[in-house]
């Protein structure tokens, strides 16, 4: 029976110990190899994992209490080719950041992180701000990483780049032989140019 996940699968263990981060905000880096076997929902399609997401999670204390994590990984996948359907490998990477704060007057999921100037902006990029409560020694990062990693996923992939589909009158594999039908009365050759220009 193959599994198909919509969030993070619930071994995934990325929690870091707050105490163990540097109070003078030297980075403290974990590199966590996460099981991964089964399909990834996302984009209305399934992604086939080809093995463990590798995960490296940055944390350094970015002034006062605040926590800032950087969630990076790495995973293979694979999944139909939009035009043909052929299974087609897919590597991805992706490299986000998280704000932990104690403080108060900041919005929910970063708006105030985000965008040029002001209060609360970061030189560095998008950042998204979670709350932390004061009494919580524990991250869990589980949902920061899986949310990393469908953001990384494409929403489409081509078994190659000059993909020429299925012909949509008789099936054909178009990257296999040329079947000849005619769409609309309209070459094949055109149709296919057509196809690529949408
Ligand atoms: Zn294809
Ligand atoms: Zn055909």
């Amino acid at each position: 029976m193959t599994k198909r996940y919509e969030s993070a699968p619930t071994e995934w263990d990325c929690r870091i110990v707050r105490s163990d981060i540097d109070k003078n905000g030297a980075p403290r880096t974990e590199r966590l190899t996460l099981p991964l076997d089964g399909l990834v929902e996302y984009w209305g399609q399934s992604y086939a994992a080809r093995g463990p997401i590798c995960a490296s999670i940055t944390a350094n204390i970015a002034g006062g209490e605040d926590i800032m994590a950087r969630v990076e990984v790495e995973g293979e996948f694979s999944l139909p080719c939009s035009r043909c359907l052929a299974e087609t490998g897919l590597a991805i990477r992706g490299d986000m950041r998280y704000l932990f704060t104690l403080r108060r007057g900041f919005e929910p999921s970063g708006k105030k992180g985000r965008g040029e100037g002001g209060e609360g902006d970061f030189p560095d990029g998008d950042v998204d701000v979670i709350r932390l409560d004061l009494y919580q020694s524990e991250i869990d990062l589980a949902q920061c990483v899986w949310e990393t990693l469908i953001l990384s996923l494409p929403e489409g992939v081509l078994c190659r780049e000059d993909c020429r589909g299925i012909c949509p009158i008789c099936g054909a594999d178009k990257n296999e032989r040329e079947c000849g039908c005619v769409l609309d009365g309209v070459d094949p050759r055109l149709a296919v140019l057509r196809g690529s220009m949408e």
